[in-house]
């Protein structure tokens, strides 16, 4: 059962079991209504409290500002790398009515396979020019590997791009933005052409964060023009996609087709949910009610603040005892230090036999879903919020003995 095992799986992922409890319950019957949160109304009084709920959790513990509506959207982060663009071409199409779409650029940061997909849905939307910013593949050893953040001199910002778009934590290849500021490995907000001194706004930011959602403070979250998760790794089941637009990005999107913009499908058009409360149509109702109670635990426990610092330890753990097996040549890190992710650890055994041997013995351990992912190979270890530091630490002992028994 349960307790035997650890799910160390990539997403979805795991939950807390006082969450799964409780959802349990609510299943049969929510709120003493007699009708289970899967059988009630959208239109209830007590499921629109749960959406209001859940909104003001992510507003607080995320700090989000009064410029910034927060949307439920179905339709998953894949969804949204073709509403971002949309929108953010309608948006460019108003403010410059009469620049051609074939002048319009958008400006991607490729640092994995995700921004490397968001980044051909792009141009399969055609109409405007894609601009790749980075290709991290490009600074890799190989040439060809997706092993880090490429350092600031290497990121070319078009002059007046419609969207700038990174993706903040690479799931497949273990990838992430450090968080201090102007850092080689960081996002460089500093060279942002409009952001020098006596320079005016940043161009609109776009970043997905279904990875690294509510695993730590989200660095200049202000400037951003969207921010899009999918629910199912740190914060709940999949079905719902939590999407952060800046008010001036909920754009009139009937106005910019009237002007030639491309006509934006009624939902994917980031107003329709703003307009409605995230109620336009029916919702992703219970995916929406266990990401409230996720974020309820979450905000009981300390809030952000604790559960990153938590995140911070779990992943400095598993990177020292890693380090070990690196410095006896067991394993070798794909990422370079300073680029490693604190969600997805991920590493390849010094052969494939050591690889086999380590993931059978692991889950003779009960740790499951270590598996690399198919393009990458090697080990990824997933630690989202819901692993506690206990869980960590068991991987670590097996690790500990592994390299024991091995060297
Ligand atoms: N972006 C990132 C960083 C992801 O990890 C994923 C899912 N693993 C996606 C986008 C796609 O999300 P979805 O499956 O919800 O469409």
């Amino acid at each position: 059962d349960r307790t035997q095992v650890i799910n160390f799986g990539p997403g979805p992922s795991a939950l807390p079991d006082s969450v799964l409890e409780e959802s349990a319950k609510a299943l049969l019957n929510f709120q003493g209504t007699g009708i289970g949160i899967s059988e009630i109304s959208h239109r209830s009084k007590e499921f629109g409290a749960v959406v209001k709920r859940l909104e003001q959790l992510i507003r607080t513990q995320l700090d989000v500002p009064p410029t910034h509506h927060i949307l439920f959207i179905q339709g998953g982060g894949t969804q949204q790398f073709s509403s971002f663009v949309l929108n953010m071409l309608a948006r460019y199409r108003l403010l410059h009515p009469n620049i051609p779409d074939e002048e319009h650029v958008m400006d991607y940061v490729v640092t994995g396979s995700w921004s490397k997909k968001a980044a051909e849905e792009a141009r399969r939307l055609g109409g405007a020019h894609v601009n790749i910013v980075v290709d991290a593949r490009e600074h890799s050893s190989d040439g060809k590997s997706f092993t880090g953040i490429p350092p600031h001199e290497a990121f070319k910002f078009s002059a007046d791009p419609a969207l700038i778009y990174y993706c903040e934590n690479e799931t497949v290849h273990g990838v992430q933005f450090a968080q201090e500021d102007r850092t080689p490995s960081s996002f460089p907000f500093h060279l942002l052409a409009r952001d020098a001194p006596g320079g005016g706004a940043i161009p609109p930011l776009v970043a997905d964060y279904s990875s690294s959602f509510m695993s730590r403070k989200i660095p200049r979250l202000a400037d951003h023009a969207v921010i899009f998760a999918g629910a199912q790794k740190n914060i709940g089941p999949s079905g719902v996609t939590i999407v952060i637009v800046r008010e001036d990005c909920l754009v009139d999107v009937d106005a910019a087709a009237k002007m030639g913009a491309a006509p934006v499908p009624k939902m994917l058009a980031y107003k329709t949910y703003s307009d409605s409360g995230s109620l336009y149509n029916t919702p992703p109702t219970f995916a929406i009610y266990v990401a409230m109670l996720v974020l309820e635990r979450m905000e009981n426990v300390g809030g952000l603040k604790v559960v990153e610092e938590t995140n911070r330890r779990k992943q400095e753990k598993l990177y020292g005892v890693l380090k070990e097996s690196e410095g006896k040549n067991l394993i070798r890190f794909n990422v370079k230090d300073g680029s490693r992710s604190w969600m997805n650890v991920v590493f390849r055994g010094k052969d494939e036999e050591l690889e086999k041997q380590f993931l059978a013995s692991g889950e003779a351990q009960g740790f499951k879903s270590m598996k690399g992912h198919r393009s990458v190979g090697g080990i990824r270890v997933s630690i989202y919020n819901a692993i506690t530091e206990e869980q960590v630490d068991k991987l670590v002992s097996f690790i500990k003995e592994f390299n024991e028994k091995i060297a």
